[in-house]
């Protein structure tokens, strides 16, 4: 493994503590280390005045080349790129619809969803179509959806249909896109895919989608900001959002521009050499962890099938004297902290993502979960938390911002 590179330090000078991140790209953890391409392309625009709708013309000729859509728009996240297009498939091109919006009277407003797609990423994605003034029209049972459950949900006031691409979402069960968007387009309804973590930047729209919304910041490694790709008419009224509830999640020059560089990066990026160095931390960790008592190892594909693996430890408390998530807790409290991946810890395992990571920096993860797990085997045992009070006492102290 690599030495540490060197850093600038900036994290240490305000007093923010040196985080390694093994948990993904999130938001709370500031989504994705930013490829060289876009911190070069905003830092160059920066002190420049531009005509943004040509820099947004500019943009939507780059997402259309890589997406094969028809046009494509930056909006200031996936999230903002979700309100922006229900709220599209609202009003159209009208301008007095788009300031008559979130009062959606004399709209079609309908939104349907499948119940097991109403995931949150730090907020209710069913919120950000309300926010459009939409009234979103769940369907389904969460684990078992069929055809006319859709077919059903479809009516002279349905304005799109939502899809969401997650690994939080119920993954089984559900209609697939191609079958979702085919019922929908017997209505000529329009679907809308949030495929915020999604790689796959063309086959969402092979599929079907009339539009398709990305995060900027996360797998591609670009400033925050969303990406919509779709149907002109539909991505044209999405801009159009700008002279109404979108002017709130506007897009600056630098991360419109950053963006696109982010995207061309992604284009000439060596993914197999990617796939090479993430496999290299998977297969060190492995071999670190693999004879530790209590401990178990594995790799796991992605659940929306991104091209990534993750390795699964799960912690038998018995044998290591310590919960998945007491250790999980160590390891974001020591130093350097490294973050794991927890959402699933209450079933005592977390996961270490390969793909947030400087050189150097798994084998110092690695070293620090096996230094964990010797202090505990030889310490006074478990304190017995359960997982559920951990998540608790997380909560409130995220209630307690800015103390
Ligand atoms: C991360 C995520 C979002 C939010 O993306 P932002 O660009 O941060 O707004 C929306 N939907 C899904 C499925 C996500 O994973």
């Amino acid at each position: 493994m690599n030495e540490i590179a060197p850093r600038s330090g900036i994290r240490e000078r305000i007093g923010l503590r040196p985080i390694i991140n093994v948990s993904g790209t999130m938001t709370a953890l500031g989504a994705s280390i930013v490829v060289p391409e876009a911190v070069a392309a905003t830092t160059a625009i920066l002190p420049e005045f531009v005509e943004i709708n040509d820099l947004h013309r500019h943009a939507s000729r780059a997402i259309a080349r890589l997406t094969g859509a028809e046009a494509g728009f930056v909006t200031a996240s996936c999230s903002a790129g979700v309100s922006l297009t229900v709220a599209a498939a609202m009003t159209g091109a009208d301008l007095a619809r788009i300031e008559q919006l979130p009062n959606p009277a004399g709209m079609r407003h309908r939104v349907p969803i499948m119940l097991g797609h109403m995931v949150g990423y730090g907020a209710p994605v069913e919120q950000a179509i309300r926010l459009a003034g939409a009234t979103v029209v769940p369907f389904g049972q969460a684990t078992d959806v069929r055809p006319y459950q859709l077919r059903a949900a479809l009516d002279d006031a349905t304005a799109a249909a939502m899809f969401v691409v997650s690994h939080h979402c119920v993954g089984y069960g559900q209609l697939p896109l191609a079958e979702f968007a085919a019922i929908c387009h017997e209505r000529n309804v329009p679907v809308i895919v949030d495929a915020a973590s999604e790689y796959d930047l063309r086959g969402f729209l092979a599929a079907g989608a009339d539009l398709v919304c990305y995060s900027a910041h996360k797998f591609m490694g670009g400033p925050t900001a969303g990406i919509v790709a779709g149907r002109k008419d539909l991505v044209r009224a999405t801009f159009l959002q700008n002279m109404g509830i979108g002017r709130g999640m506007k897009v600056g020059k630098e991360s419109i521009l950053g963006t696109i560089a982010a995207l061309e990066a992604w284009e000439r990026r060596d993914h197999a050499g990617v796939r090479r160095t993430e496999q290299a931390a998977l297969d060190h960790w492995r071999a670190r962890f693999g004879a530790l008592p209590g401990v178990h190892v594995a790799l796991e594909p992605d659940p929306t099938h991104n091209p990534l693996d993750r390795l699964k430890l799960s912690v038998d408390p018995s044998t290591a004297r310590i919960t998945a998530w007491e250790l999980a807790d160590r390891l974001a409290s020591g130093a350097p902290p490294v973050i794991v991946r927890d959402h699933e810890v209450e079933h005592g395992y977390f996961f270490l993502d390969p793909c947030n990571l400087h050189p150097g920096e798994a084998a110092v993860v690695a070293d620090r979960i096996v230094a964990e797990l010797d202090a505990a085997r030889s310490g006074p045992g478990s304190n017995r938390e359960p997982a559920s009070a951990r998540r608790e006492r997380r909560f409130s102290r995220l209630l307690s911002w800015p103390d």
